[in-house]
């Protein structure tokens, strides 16, 4: 394997890298840095969209037919590691990275002109409609039904743990259609206005503080049999398909934008006996084993990666990534929240906002330590859970 950048890849490189120095504000880069958990908030993260709408790369994943950028895999890696390390802020993923796809494969022509364009020029905000309370990781037993009444389905019951429910003007979801047979063969795929009657959206606040999450409710809402993606009762394909885009979980790029803010942090704080905190000898002792982890799972990007370049799919890899990457995340986030002590520990909701003016307790640097840890807990339960991706390696690669 050879991890050296091509010239041409050394020269997009560079490109992207003059891009975003010019096209990060302040503000953005703040909106970037502030942010504590996947997603930044939404007029922070439309305005990064419009802005890379308008140079055409806000779709690095779509072929260029519908809009993408029609990059090479090095080249999507190289970008997304170029913004982590710039501090853009994270776009919302919802529409450009899962239902988009999802309407590219198997949508109407008539849905991705309607919707595609859309997608790219950030005019809808979708949120994703899948668990229900009792249907996380068992999703295939969800409950929600839908009912065809003329050429519309009524829907009742409830989805949960809905990000950007509350901002999303549209959701794609997974419905029940039939009740007879394997769960699976009864689920039907549906997109829908936020707007309809009998939606009630009630938010949850989380443990940092933050709304991000809510839960959904659906009292006879009736959505058109047109806004069905793929044939009824077959929506379980159309919903594994769009899984394999949400896996993910902490990018290198990303974890050693954290990594290098943990060691700037100490080397700001005093540690418990005197002395800088970065000069603590079982401090630095955990810095450079978080560091060999983050080494680690750079190579298995990169391996994964020339697995890509060359037509092969990454196969159990992206359990491996997804696993490893957020564990990688949480314990980075025990280190920082460990070493800033009770600073970290003062929760200032008010004063994190990007654009706030509330002055705040302590180093700017505690602001987001704790409510970041606190969501990242989450990373190891959304996109699939932990343990799943170990019942996945374990039949995959163990064979077990
Ligand atoms: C912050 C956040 C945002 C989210 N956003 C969305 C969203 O926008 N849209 C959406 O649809 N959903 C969303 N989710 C829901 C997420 O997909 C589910 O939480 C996840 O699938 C787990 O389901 P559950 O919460 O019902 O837990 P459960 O499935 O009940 O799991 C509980 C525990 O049991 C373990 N477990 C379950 N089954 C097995 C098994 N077979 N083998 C071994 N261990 C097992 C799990 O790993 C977990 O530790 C979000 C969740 C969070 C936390």
């Amino acid at each position: 394997m050879n991890l050296e950048l091509t010239p041409e890849e050394r020269a997009f490189q560079a490109e992207v890298r003059e891009f975003l120095e010019q096209s990060l504000t302040p503000e953005l880069r703040l909106a970037g840095r502030r942010t504590t958990s996947v997603f930044s908030d939404k007029d922070d993260n439309l305005a990064w969209q419009k802005i890379l709408h308008a140079k055409g790369w806000v779709a690095p994943a779509w072929p260029a037919k519908y809009g993408g950028t029609g990059w090479n895999e090095m080249q999507r890696y190289i970008f997304a590691a170029e913004c982590a390390r710039a501090g853009a802020p994270s776009l919302s993923p919802m529409g450009l990275k899962m239902v988009g796809p999802v309407i590219m494969g198997y949508g109407t022509e008539e849905q991705k002109a309607f919707y595609l364009p859309r997608i790219l020029a950030g005019e809808d905000y979708w949120c994703q409609g899948y668990s229900e309370p009792g249907s996380g990781s068992d999703l295939a037993s969800l409950q929600m039904r839908a009912v065809q009444d003329g050429d519309h389905y009524v829907l009742n019951g409830s989805k949960i743990w809905t990000t950007h429910a509350h901002w999303a003007n549209r959701m794609f979801c997974l419905v029940r259609t039939r009740t007879d047979g394997k769960p699976q063969a009864g689920i039907t795929f549906l997109l829908l206005e936020m707007n309809t009657p009998g939606i009630e959206v009630k938010p949850i606040v989380t443990m940092a503080d933050d709304h991000e999450v809510n839960q959904v409710f659906f009292d006879n809402v009736r959505v058109p049999v047109a806004n069905r993606i793929g044939e009824e009762n077959e929506g379980w394909t159309v919903a594994k398909y769009l899984l394999e885009f949400e896996r993910g979980g902490g990018s290198a790029a990303g974890l050693k934008v954290n990594l290098e803010r943990l060691k700037s942090m100490a080397r700001e704080e005093a540690a418990d006996g005197g002395g800088r905190l970065i000069d603590d000898a079982d401090f630095r002792r955990k810095l450079a084993i978080a560091g060999v982890e983050v080494d680690a799972i750079e190579m298995t990007e990169h391996r994964v990666m020339a697995a890509l370049s060359s037509g092969k799919n990454p196969g159990p890899a992206s359990s491996m990534l997804k696993t490893q990457g957020t564990e990688a995340k949480q314990r980075l986030d025990e280190i920082a929240v460990e070493g800033l002590g009770f600073y970290s520990a003062i929760s200032q909701p008010e004063a994190r906002k990007p654009r706030a003016n509330v002055p705040f307790v302590g180093p700017e640097h505690g602001l987001t330590l704790v409510p970041t840890y606190l969501n990242n807990r989450a990373a190891s339960i959304y996109g699939g859970s932990n343990e799943i991706q170990r019942d996945i390696m374990a039949k995959l690669v163990l064979k077990l």
